[in-house]
């Protein structure tokens, strides 16, 4: 028998739509994604992008506080188990995770630990592929599978990532270890000025470091990075090393010149990515309307409808703008709504 609403994705896209779509009696199932390899390598396991950070402070209903009582006497026993001490700061990315899938899990949502490789929304009921063989049928879907961050790729970045290297401005800038100290922002588009415009509130200094000679950015936000005084451009070069200790997390970069030999250092306290994101849209091939950058196209104004009738989109894998956990949610919801009402119109 075919599912009525299928949701693909297990960040707090997937799991809001997966709270409402349960309380609506819809009986979603839910392909999380599979604990691969690849997956980790790529930062899309389970839970979602949150899942690889540690504050969230921007996350609205987690002041504050000690959430340990709360975390051991709302999850599953075999869950809590597993998962790290609560550090004494409102709540980590990987516990709010956990609280959300939690709650859809109470009303009823059924999990698969499973990627979805293929679709086909030709035909109706839609069919879906699992990475497993398994086919499933579902009259209505939620693609809410995410995007993922771009890194450089050095070791050195990798093995500082949350102790001083972010890829969200938004999302980190604020935190203490940040404060009044530099900052080093790689990338010259648009979001890069935008992240560097962001952290020149809180920061010493930022070093924007680009690779040209020039801002790939729009005038107005170039314009924007050469008039802020705390924004210091460094033209011509790349990160060759991210510099850092145990102890105290990133403390500097190293530049490589992209027009001689030279290297030189850099002191700063953290290094913010700003060089795009990869919507995790490949599995969709050419069965839904897609925009120039991959992400999934919304197709009506304040809705989540896409280009294929009773398909629906929520969260970072149609939002190139917001990106935020929070947006992510609230897309979930409407996607949720619009698919109960899509199949109550359909009088399934
Ligand atoms: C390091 C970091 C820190 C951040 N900090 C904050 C913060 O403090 N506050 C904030 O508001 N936002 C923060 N963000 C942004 C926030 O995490 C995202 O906006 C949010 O997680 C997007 O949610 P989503 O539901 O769209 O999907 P995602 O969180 O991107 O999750 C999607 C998941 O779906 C699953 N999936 C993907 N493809 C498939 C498939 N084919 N089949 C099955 N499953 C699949 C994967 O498990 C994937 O991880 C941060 C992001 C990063 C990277």
């Amino acid at each position: 028998m075919a599912e009525k609403v299928f949701i693909i994705g297990s960040g707090p896209a997937a799991w809001t739509a997966a709270i409402y779509a349960a309380r609506a009696s819809l009986e979603p199932l839910v392909y999380e994604g599979a604990i691969t390899e690849d997956n980790q390598m790529n930062g899309t396991l389970p839970l979602g992008q949150l899942a690889l950070t540690t504050e969230v402070e921007n996350y609205p209903g987690f002041p504050a506080g000690n959430l340990e009582a709360y975390l051991d006497d709302s999850l599953d026993k075999d869950i809590r188990q597993f998962m790290a001490p609560h550090q004494k700061e409102g709540v980590s990315g990987p516990e709010l995770m956990e609280l959300m899938r939690q709650q859809a899990k109470n009303f009823g949502t059924r999990i698969i630990t499973d990627d979805i490789v293929k679709v086909d929304f030709k035909r109706h009921p839609f069919q879906l592929f699992a990475s497993s063989g398994d086919e499933i049928e579902a009259h209505a879907v939620i693609v809410a599978t995410g995007a993922r961050a771009n890194y450089l790729g050095l070791p050195s970045e990798d093995s500082f990532k949350n102790r001083g290297v972010s890829a969200c401005a938004v999302c980190d800038g604020a935190l203490p270890r940040f404060r009044d100290k530099p900052l080093v922002v790689v990338g010259g588009g648009d979001s890069a000025v935008e992240e560097a415009d962001y952290l020149s509130k809180f920061a010493s200094t930022v070093y924007m470091v680009h690779r040209r000679d020039a801002l790939r950015a729009s005038k107005i936000m170039a314009d924007r990075a050469v008039e802020n005084k705390k924004i210091e451009l460094v033209w011509n070069h790349t990160i060759d090393e991210v510099l850092g200790s145990d102890t105290d997390g990133v403390t500097g970069v190293r530049l490589q010149s992209t027009v001689d030999d030279s290297k030189k250092e850099i002191e700063a306290s953290g290094m913010f990515l700003a060089i795009g994101h990869t919507p995790n849209t490949a599995f969709l091939g050419d069965k839904l309307e897609l925009t120039p950058k991959k992400y999934v196209r919304w197709t009506v104004p304040f809705r989540t409808n896409t280009s294929v009738e009773g398909v629906f989109a929520a969260g970072d894998v149609a939002d190139d703008y917001y990106r935020q956990a929070v947006t992510a949610a609230g897309t979930g919801c409407m996607a949720a709504l619009d698919a109960e009402r899509w199949l109550a119109g359909q009088g399934l």
